[in-house]
């Protein structure tokens, strides 16, 4: 079983020889005896998703209030294997509510071949339509059918209140999050506006998922071009980069504007005392501007998940996503793709086959 552990807790940006570690460890499936509640899984897909990034820090308890209960609980020890979510195959199992064969999209699996899981299984476990193989690709799953899609689903719409001909400015608009609130903005009648790090996602923005407009913030000054493609201001700004970009959006967010504050993948690998702070947060008073966060995982289980499920099976269907996710081959290039995260290299969702289905 082989399986990636973590071989020291990166402090600035995680490099693969010096972070992670290829491991290969036995585990016996046939002779396995199971407890209660536990089981097997052979893993077929893996997401790659920069919050894994937060996991890998050493403990800081001066630092305690950044993070919160659920997140310390998840912090990944040294020599532990990194922590995973994907489409799996059940392979064993005694629970009498799943059987051999059955897939499911789980969140408490490892970077490794085939995962023990022990507790908490069943709240972690989403079971996969089969049916639904037909129209469309299992890896979809793994990438945003059952999680990755449900973060720019509901936020943008229980959060943007996303309304027809509104101005919606997206960061990161070429990363696996940003690529899908766009479209879905585009599906709701709104004006939008991305930005991304080269001239090939531009590109992509606006020829591929039909961008109103889309800027490389490398190239362009951002408040410039903010007066330019949001000429009545913004209405929604959808935020996944945070420090200086945050700062300027807000100078351009309009009376009544909703920030919906997705990630800050710009502070991830910032040490504490070298975070960007933002010098202008008043105006989110002198606005009434609404500016809030989420974790996906507040609406899984929900009856919202349901509604993005549906919706999203039927945009598929239709041709209105278009879709683009990297695929990389084998668990042994796992760290290496997780890394590429970091440098802006990835146009949407990057996943890894770990195994054929
Ligand atoms: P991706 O890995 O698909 O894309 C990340 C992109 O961010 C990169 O390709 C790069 O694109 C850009 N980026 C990286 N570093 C910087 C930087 N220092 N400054 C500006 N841009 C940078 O990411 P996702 O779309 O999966 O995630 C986007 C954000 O959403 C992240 O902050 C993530 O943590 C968060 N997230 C939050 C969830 C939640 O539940 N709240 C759920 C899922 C994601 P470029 O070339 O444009 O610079």
């Amino acid at each position: 079983n082989k399986g990636v552990v973590l071989k020291a807790h990166p402090k600035g940006m995680p490099k693969v020889d010096e972070h992670f570690e290829l491991v290969d460890r036995t585990i016996d499936i046939e002779n396995l005896k199971l407890g209660e509640n536990e089981f097997v899984l052979r893993n077929l897909y893996l997401s790659l998703d920069p919050y894994v990034r937060l996991t890998l820090k050493e403990h800081e308890p001066k630092h305690e209030r950044t993070i919160n209960k659920a997140s310390k609980k998840q912090l990944v020890q040294i020599g532990q294997i990194i922590i995973g979510a994907g489409v799996s195959e059940i392979i064993k199992t005694n629970n009498p509510n799943f059987k051999v064969g059955d897939l499911v999209y789980a969140l408490n699996l490892g970077w490794e071949e085939y995962s023990h899981i022990k507790s908490d299984a069943t709240s972690n476990f989403f079971f996969i339509n089969k049916d639904l193989l037909k129209d469309i690709p299992l890896s979809y799953f793994a990438s945003f059918i059952k999680r990755g899609g449900l973060a720019p689903y509901a936020s943008l719409k229980y959060i943007g209140k996303p309304k027809e001909g509104e101005t919606i400015f997206v960061s990161a608009a070429a990363g696996f999050v940003g690529q899908l609130v766009g479209q879905i903005a585009k599906i709701k009648g709104l004006r939008v506006v991305g930005s991304a790090g080269s001239d090939e996602k531009v590109d992509y923005l606006l020829n591929e998922l039909k961008f109103d407009a889309a800027f490389n913030y490398k190239k362009t000054d951002l408040n410039k071009a903010l007066s330019e493609y949001c000429p009545n201001g913004i209405d929604i700004y959808y935020e996944n980069v945070g420090g200086q970009t945050l700062e300027t959006v807000l100078n351009h967010c309009n009376q009544f504007s909703r920030i919906v504050v997705c990630g800050m993948i710009s502070q991830y690998n910032l040490p504490f005392n070298e975070k960007y702070g933002v010098k202008n947060l008043e105006i989110i008073f002198l606005r009434s501007i609404t500016m809030q966060g989420f974790i996906v995982s507040q609406y899984l289980g929900t009856d919202i998940q349901n509604e993005f499920e549906k919706d999203f099976t039927e945009w598929i269907k239709a041709g209105k996503i278009v879709y683009r996710e990297k695929v990389i081959d084998g668990i042994e290039n796992i760290a290496e793709g997780f890394v590429n995260l970091f440098d802006g290299r990835n146009i949407g969702r990057t996943i890894v086959k770990v195994s054929d289905y």
